[in-house]
């Protein structure tokens, strides 16, 4: 029978789903991230078919060589920067991702941190559990609207997308893209009108939502030039991968007003953060859960194992990375 190492517990869905076909699954027993030299120790105790991977482990040559029989590595992310993909293609190997059923997650996450910033939510929560609340004040956290204000979204695909339908049914407000393809369905539907530069974004949105992959053309997309380039009064939201930001640059031009304020959920070294970033009032952090809620995950946990099922059985697995 087919045996598969799981690099860490995921929701049950997927694991049922490979048990009942009969297979043999390992879970790694670290209630943690492995290192590098963890999963190739665990990876090197069984002749694995399968592996089911994380977007948290570093997915290499030396990784690859320590489990020769796998056929596939099935991320449970729709990101797949951890993975060196040109090696896997080298050795025939599959890669998987779960792409499409975290979109709405990961959409209405970023809405959530957009309103959270305008809204000030998480200052005036602070301010009440400080016991600094003295009664209404006619100019006491000033927020900003969303409605009829501009977003600017870098990497139009499907979660972009998605924070384009919210912003406009939702909240009525203006959406530019820029992507390096045109989103016919975001114009004909949303009205969303294409930038042929990112430059074109930041300087005319009240809002800017990153939603590119990592790959090297948009590391640093967001370095000190740029942001200089944006609104003093707009707010930057980050739901895709920390390197996309240079973050220093990014917590300099939060003390210095360059930009009011910032969202992120991932970090440029996590779970590091850059000097400085949790002493701004005008930074909202979230710990990389932009797609953690119960159903999501555990869509991911099934999507996860059906890529590993059909790799197994010779078929073509539906969300194989090219
Ligand atoms: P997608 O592939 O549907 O969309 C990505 C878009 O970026 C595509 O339209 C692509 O053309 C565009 N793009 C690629 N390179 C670009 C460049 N250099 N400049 C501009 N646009 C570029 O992917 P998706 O499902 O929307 O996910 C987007 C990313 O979000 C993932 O790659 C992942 O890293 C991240 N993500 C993060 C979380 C989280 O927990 N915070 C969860 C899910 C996904």
């Amino acid at each position: 029978m087919p045996k598969i190492f799981v690099t860490r517990k995921i929701p049950e869905a997927g694991i049922k789903k490979l048990l009942d076909k009969g297979y043999e699954v390992e879970i790694s027993k670290k209630d943690g991230v492995l290192t590098k030299e963890e999963l190739i120790w665990a990876l090197k105790e069984k002749e694995y078919d399968a592996v089911l991977s994380l977007l948290t482990d570093a997915i290499d040559k030396d990784v690859f060589d320590a489990t020769p029989k796998a056929k596939i590595f099935s991320n449970y992310a729709v990101g797949f920067n951890n993975i060196d993909l040109e090696e896997a293609k080298k050795r025939g190997l599959m890669i998987s991702n779960t792409p499409g059923v975290l979109t709405n997650t990961v959409a209405e996450h970023t809405f959530a941190m957009m309103i959270a910033l305008a809204c000030r939510l998480v200052e005036g929560d602070k301010m009440m559990r400080g016991g600094k609340f003295v009664g209404w004040e006619p100019e006491l956290l000033l927020g900003t609207d969303l409605s009829g204000k501009t977003l600017g979204i870098l990497g139009a695909g499907r979660i972009g997308g998605g924070v384009a339908r919210h912003a406009v049914k939702g909240f009525n407000m203006k959406v530019l893209y820029y992507d390096v393809s045109r989103n016919s369905e975001l114009e004909e539907k949303y009205g969303a009108v294409f930038c042929e530069t990112p430059e074109e974004i930041l300087k005319n949105s009240d809002f800017v939502s990153i939603h590119v992959p990592l790959l090297p053309s948009t590391k640093h997309l967001i370095n000190k030039e740029r942001l200089m380039m944006m609104k003093k009064t707009a707010y930057l939201v980050n739901t895709s991968r920390g390197p996309v930001i240079d973050e220093a640059a990014l917590v300099e031009a939060l003390k210095n007003g360059t930009i009011k304020g910032a969202a992120l959920d991932v970090f440029e070294n996590e779970p590091l953060l850059a000097p400085g970033l949790t002493d701004l009032p005008n930074a909202l952090l979230t710990p990389h859960i932009a797609s953690a809620t119960e159903e999501t995950r555990s869509a991911m946990s099934e999507m996860a194992a059906t890529n590993i099922i059909e790799a197994l059985e010779g078929r073509t697995p539906p969300n194989l990375v090219k």
